[in-house]
């Protein structure tokens, strides 16, 4: 299996880290990786579309990365517009991330339904969930929010092994932004659908590689930005579809576009992230809402949902 074989890779000449295409069917997609190394640069495959890091980290190096490193990392990036320099300020600055995913979420919550989110960092969409009288549990795997999450009574694990152990099947499983982050991607997804009752229903999201300032602006200051050494792959519909074939249950991806004309706006002016809202007050809602809906339509978006059903 692809996936299994990324450390006999040479690094200039890499063989496809999922469907293990031949290294004739590889090229470089984006070339300089943000916090990476010189060597590193992000393959696509043309054979399964599929992006990923090559070389990626070790495995040492990620488990440092992700128990000591992360926020740190996050907070450096300069322009999130979320705040990662501690719990409760990563909390705040994402209640508009909880207002703008809940929708998607409330045909399966109802009072009492079993809610566990992979990688729940300072626990806002938990909270948020608990308060809609769900009994949500968490696992991340870095202990930098943990205490803060915990604090409010939703308990919170190292892995979905503890999990396993601890508690019951779950009727929802969530994860955002955490399978771009996944060295082996199917075998994840596979132990959280054994979390899963029958029936259940798993809802994530990753980042979308046909993003317009990518695919349709070109934007060289954001490709210098995009392409993060924290990810082993960008997804886009086909390939994600792909990955998702492995598992062998029913599932749909939509389209998101969570940046607005502002931002693009500002990384057409300036080269610099951070810009969304800032011309909110001319353009209006009603062209930011159209503009991000036609750009949902030709699947030139930042953002791709999925839901699986077991
Ligand atoms: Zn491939």
């Amino acid at each position: 299996m692809g996936e299994e074989n990324e450390m006999v890779n040479d690094m200039n000449q890499p063989k496809c880290r999922f469907c293990d295409a031949d290294q004739s069917f590889q090229k470089i997609k984006g070339d300089f990786v943000y916090g990476g190394r010189e060597e590193q640069h992000f393959w696509q495959c043309e054979k399964c579309q599929m992006i990923y890091l090559n070389p990626p980290m070790t495995e040492e190096e990620e488990d440092k990365f992700y128990k000591q490193e992360f926020e740190k990392f996050m907070l450096n990036r300069a322009g999130d517009d979320k705040d990662w320099s501690g719990p409760e300020k990563h909390f705040a600055s994402n209640q508009g991330e909880v207002a703008r995913r809940l929708p998607q979420l409330m045909p399966f919550v109802k009072e009492g339904v079993r809610v566990l989110e992979i990688g729940c960092s300072s626990g806002f969409m938990l909270s948020a969930l608990k308060d809609k009288g769900c009994d949500v549990c968490g696992v991340d795997p870095s202990g930098v929010f943990v205490d803060y999450v915990r604090s409010k009574d939703i308990p919170v694990y190292d892995s979905c092994n503890d999990v396993a152990k601890q508690e019951d099947p779950f009727d929802l499983i969530i994860h955002y932004y955490v399978l771009e982050h996944v060295r082996y991607p199917v075998k994840f997804l596979q132990i959280q659908m054994g979390l899963l009752k029958d029936g259940g229903i798993m809802v994530f999201e990753v980042p979308c590689a046909s993003d317009p300032l990518v695919e349709l602006y070109a934007i060289p200051a954001f490709d210098k930005f995009y392409w993060s050494a924290a990810h082993h792959w960008y997804f886009n519909k086909e390939s994600l579809s792909r990955v998702l074939e492995k598992i062998g249950v029913a599932f749909d991806l939509y389209p998101q576009q969570r940046y607005d004309l502002s931002n693009h706006m500002v990384w057409m002016l300036q080269g610099k992230p951070g810009g969304a809202g800032k011309y909110s007050q001319v353009f209006g809602e009603e062209l930011d809402n159209a503009y991000k809906e036609q750009l949902k339509r030709k699947w030139l978006c930042d953002t791709i949902i999925a839901v699986l059903k077991k």
